[in-house]
């Protein structure tokens, strides 16, 4: 069985409605009403070693990951991050590792405004989990079910760059030294999206995070929202080192299904282009336009001479990838 069929068929089917419950399993966090004003968001995310992550990272990368992608789930509702849960099953505690994660986790932490306020500890297998709270104004919050057909889709960052870092570590490929450095940094330290969510707010009419790969992910959109897309290859943000390195199938499995990237797919509709592009740079972070959603479901992809692009894999299921277990 699929991970998203599980999801669908034993826990959304199961789960209760009430509760002050806005939007509850099926998007990238829960939103709960808060008040008059505002409503949580809430969401958490585990990495698990041999799995997530090699049992060689440095902890200050182990610390930076385990908090950017709950953080990048708070980036696709617009919410404002708040609070943190860290949980951690860890075979020893060493005190020389333990204060270069809590470095770096407190880092992030300030960073991004963020309060630890609780979580567990307990001997076991290298296993993190860390629960984010986030703060959205109330009934505002940025879903996987609002897109229309018609809108602009959008995707922020590049694309593709976490993969190759993976396979680089993997020893699968050999990328060149130039964009080496990049795949590692995509791999080890993604940046969560937080501004740009934020600013996204009044201009966006869906949202989520790319974790499993664009394909995958812009396809939970389509889903939730009972629309189809198109997406153009060319206006996707590719990068010549990267697809120089790799065969060009490689290259567009990386972009398409790669995974781990972190950066925020959305659909808006086309009279805010211009203020989409001055959030982005508000935010410091390139946007680029690469398709539309359509009325006609499912997902096309078109080439530059306007062929269908072939989609073989969409994306990561974790009960039928891989991963990096296949190599530690
Ligand atoms: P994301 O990649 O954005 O973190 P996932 O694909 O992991 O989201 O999960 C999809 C949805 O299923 C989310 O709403 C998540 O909260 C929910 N979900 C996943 N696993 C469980 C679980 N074991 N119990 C309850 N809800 C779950
Ligand atoms: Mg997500």
């Amino acid at each position: 069985m699929r991970e998203f069929d599980f999801i669908r068929r034993y826990l959304q089917a199961g789960a209760q409605a009430g509760n002050g419950v806005v939007v509850g399993i099926g998007d990238d966090a829960a939103v709960v009403r808060a008040d008059a004003e505002s409503d949580w968001c809430i969401s958490s995310d585990m990495l698990v070693g041999g799995r997530h992550f090699f049992f060689d990272t440095a902890p200050e990368d182990l610390a930076h990951k385990v908090l950017a992608v709950n953080l990048s789930d708070m980036a696709a509702m617009g919410a404002v991050p708040r609070w943190v849960l860290l949980s951690m099953a860890l075979p020893e505690l060493d005190e020389a590792w333990i204060s270069r994660f809590s470095g770096r986790f407190f880092a992030m932490c300030r960073e991004y405004g963020v309060a630890l306020i609780g979580g567990d500890t307990t001997r076991g297998g290298w296993v993190f989990s860390v629960t984010v709270i986030g703060e959205v104004p109330r009934g505002r919050a940025l879903t996987r079910s609002a897109a229309q057909a018609g809108d602009d889709i959008w995707v922020s960052g590049q694309l593709g760059w976490a993969a190759a870092g993976l396979q680089h570590c993997l020893k699968t490929v050999e990328l060149p030294p130039a964009c080496a450095e990049q795949a590692l940094a995509a791999l080890l330290r993604p940046t969560p999206r937080v501004a740009l969510g934020r600013l996204l707010l009044p201009l966006a009419h869906a949202a989520q995070d790319v974790s499993d790969g664009l394909v995958q992910d812009l396809g939970h959109i389509l889903t939730a929202s009972g629309v189809g897309g198109r997406i153009y290859w060319p206006q996707l943000p590719l990068d010549e080192c990267l697809a120089a390195a790799v065969s060009p199938a490689q290259y567009r499995d990386w972009v398409l299904a790669g995974g781990d990237d972190y950066e925020l797919v959305f659909t808006a509709p086309p009279s805010v282009r211009t203020e989409i592009r001055q959030a982005a740079q508000a935010a410091g972070v390139a946007v680029s336009l690469v398709g539309e959603m359509t009325a006609e479901p499912g997902l096309r992809i078109v080439a530059a001479d306007g062929s269908l692009l072939p989609q073989e894999k969409t994306g990561f299921d974790h009960f039928s990838d891989g991963a990096v277990d296949e190599a530690v």
